[in-house]
């Protein structure tokens, strides 16, 4: 294989992973994985900037999210799959960092001062230092595997360019090109809607889960909202402001979508048939993943096996450049 380059990327561990998350990013690291050398991080230190208080259900989180990962088709032959927390030069980088980033470069993140307004508004104080310093270790996350390529979201743009002028400025202070500094690959948002047409969020409770059953799936279909003016089976319908018919551009074969928008505009098709015809759509294509999943369920050890061997890799390389990064500081290695 020819790799393109070597990608960071990391997720927080969360209970709440969710079809749209999946169609946001799992899916394309997937894709990724076999053009790429790649680094993909369980994010536990990130998670206790918002978690803090509540840490008992982290390792349970973690466990899920390794699960989700390695059902949605992760490889780890292919790539370095590990938790953060297991590989301490994570947090001795972040240290480091966080004595030459000046503070007005950190309090300007946009998206800082709207999480902080959204989560405070929510009741969770999040006004501490180390969600103050959360692009910081972002930075020594993506800094330490020397990633050339991060893939990320429009919204995170402003954490990704914070960490090129840290980088920039570690490398001009020490007089050498310690790190690389990473160009952003723009993932596509998942255009999934959530069950009533609003975008797809736990908070809202409209989400379909990622580990959904066949039955479950089933039922989260049923439940969706359809075009709102289509009131009586004889009324024609309008696919385009229709929940069930963007799932149905996501998981249906083509002809089905182009059926579909046919039918749907001469009253030609029932919402009830239609969803049936989604919800067998949407088993199919899922099933690759639950079949890994029910393998993968039956044997927790080897989810476990997996990430220590993850970490003990990620240890390797981050440990060779903490070794670089001593020797320019002047810090014994
Ligand atoms: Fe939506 Fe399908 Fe009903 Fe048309 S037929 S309104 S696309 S559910």
């Amino acid at each position: 294989m020819t790799v393109k380059g070597r990608i960071f990327s990391g997720m927080q561990p969360s209970g709440n992973f969710h079809l749209g998350n999946y169609l946001g990013a799992l899916e394309n690291w997937v894709k990724l994985q076999d053009q790429y050398e790649c680094f993909f991080c369980i994010v536990d230190w990130h998670a206790l900037t918002s978690t803090f208080e509540n840490t008992e259900a982290m390792p349970k989180r973690t466990y899920e999210m390794a699960l989700n990962w390695l059902s949605a088709g992760l490889d780890p032959e292919k790539n370095t799959i590990f938790i953060q927390s297991q590989v301490k030069e994570h947090a001795e980088l972040h240290l480091l960092l966080s004595m030459m980033t000046p503070l007005s470069w950190l309090e300007r993140v946009p998206t800082s001062k709207d999480k902080l307004a959204q989560l405070g508004s929510q009741g969770t104080d999040i006004n501490t230092h180390g969600f103050l310093g959360y692009p910081e270790l972002m930075t020594a996350d993506i800094a330490l595997y020397k990633a050339d390529t991060v893939p990320v979201g429009i919204d995170q743009l402003p954490h990704l360019e914070l960490t090129r002028e840290i980088v920039r400025r570690f490398n001009n202070l020490y007089g050498r090109e310690v790190f690389v500094e990473p160009k952003e690959m723009l993932s596509q948002a998942s255009l999934l809607p959530g069950l009533d047409g609003r975008k797809m969020s736990k908070s809202y409770g409209n989400e379909i889960p990622f580990a959904a059953s066949e039955k479950e799936i089933r039922e989260k279909v049923r439940q969706m909202v359809t075009d709102p003016q289509r009131v009586r089976r004889a009324d024609v319908g309008n696919p385009d402001v229709c929940p069930v018919f963007t799932f149905h551009k996501v998981f249906s074969p083509a002809v089905v979508v182009t059926e579909i928008d046919q039918e749907c505009r001469k009253a030609g098709i029932g919402c009830v048939d239609c969803k049936k015809c989604l919800a067998d759509h949407m088993v199919n294509a899922l099933a690759p993943i639950h079949e890994r999943r029910i393998v993968l369920e039956q044997q927790p050890e080897r989810v476990h096996e997996i990430l220590a061997a993850g970490a003990e890799k990620a240890r390797k390389v981050a440990d060779e450049t903490m070794r670089s990064v001593r020797e320019v500081m002047h810090l014994p290695n």
